[in-house]
């Protein structure tokens, strides 16, 4: 047997500790997970009617065109239903694009550290990766535009970024998008979208119509609660979409994720409380911060990058020891920050109990 090459050097996606496997390796019957950005709040209360109706029909395979999903999300959105492309969370999304786009002949550019799906797809498909340091946590938007040429494909950008939760401001996003050639697809991955209130943050699907090369991501795992049941989408415009679907798997997305997807998308009032209250919990961890002297990147997602100038394995165990699980910086490009995910207000005045006696 002969494994492609490119495989020997990837390692599987290493996801945040499992709450029942913490419990039973430090004895613990309290374990709070603040380490894949999940909602804390669960999900709207409508998604457990709409998925006991969809439970009933288990034997039959889902609407891989996703119409229902799709003529709801197109509504909320205002675009065309054309215009969208649904996937088993947007990480498959992440994975068609790259299907579609990149082989060995062709290089694809995108921020470090950023989200690691981007690379990880791009070196299956044998793609040059042209990574470029974020300065000050932001993406360097010239020196990205500087690394294209004209075997570039892709250029990602994620905005918040994960793990450094900086967004991409309208401006500085315009002179990017104006100076992108035409023959590279720019993906925007807006996974926090839900949770940006800063007034210059980009209102990018308007932008869809003057750009045909963008392409937005967006999920129904973070905000709107839903991450079990895997469910993103990609908008664009319909010539594009057109092109992709064929990469697409014929029921990539399933019966229940629909169906919660549909319910969710129905109580934005759930969403606007979670995101204000995200807000809050921020503040506690920047006040935090302060007091202690702590940097940090101030956060337009529901997460926040604590840099504390100690190895940040080191104190990712001492939190496993009091049963918070969050994700150490060390695989994510900052060795001694960790990345927190915003928790209840309870959840965040706790673990910031334990971090005062850390640091
Ligand atoms: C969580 C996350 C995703 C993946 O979301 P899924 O829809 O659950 O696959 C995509 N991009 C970023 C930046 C994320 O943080």
């Amino acid at each position: 047997m002969q494994i492609k090459k490119q495989l020997l050097d990837l390692k599987p996606y290493q996801p945040g500790k499992p709450i029942e496997e913490v419990k039973k390796e430090y004895g613990l019957t309290k374990v709070v997970k603040l380490a894949s950005n999940e909602n804390p709040y669960g999900s709207s209360i409508e998604v457990q009617v709409a998925l006991a109706e969809a439970i009933k029909e288990l034997a039959i395979y889902p609407d891989g065109y996703s119409a229902s999903l799709r003529e709801h999300t197109a509504k909320h959105l205002q675009v065309d239903e054309e215009q969208l492309i649904f996937g088993n969370g947007s990480d498959e999304v992440v994975q068609i694009i790259c299907r579609a786009f990149l082989n060995e002949q062709t290089n694809t550019v995108m921020a470090t550290p950023t989200f690691p799906q981007y690379r990880h797809n791009a070196v299956i498909e044998k793609a040059e990766i042209r990574e470029i340091a974020l300065v000050d946590g932001h993406h360097d938007l010239e020196k990205m535009l500087q690394a294209i040429d004209e075997h570039t494909r892709v250029i990602w950008v994620c905005s918040p970024n994960n793990p450094t939760g900086t967004y991409v401001n309208e401006n500085r996003l315009l002179s990017f998008l104006k100076k992108v050639p035409e023959h590279v697809l720019i993906v925007l991955d807006e996974a926090y979208y839900e949770y940006v209130t800063a007034s210059d943050y980009p209102d990018t699907i308007r932008l869809l119509n003057d750009y045909p090369n963008l392409m937005i991501l967006r999920t129904f795992s973070k905000a709107y609660g839903l991450a079990a049941l895997r469910i993103g989408f990609g908008i664009a415009n319909k010539k594009l979409i057109k092109q992709i679907e064929p990469a697409r798997e014929p029921f990539n997305t399933n019966r229940l994720a629909q169906a919660a997807a549909i319910a969710a998308l129905q109580d934005q009032a759930f969403v606007q409380e979670c995101s204000i209250k995200n807000k809050e919990g921020l503040q506690q961890y920047y006040q935090f911060c302060d007091q202690a002297g702590l940097t940090y990147y101030p956060s337009e997602g529901n997460f926040i990058l604590i840099d504390f100038k100690k190895d940040a394995d080191v104190l990712f165990e001492g939190l496993l020891k009091h049963g918070y699980i969050v994700r150490s910086g060390k695989a994510l490009g900052f060795p001694t920050s960790l990345r927190i995910t915003v928790g209840s207000h309870q959840e965040n005045e706790e673990i910031i109990e334990i971090l005062k006696t850390i640091v």
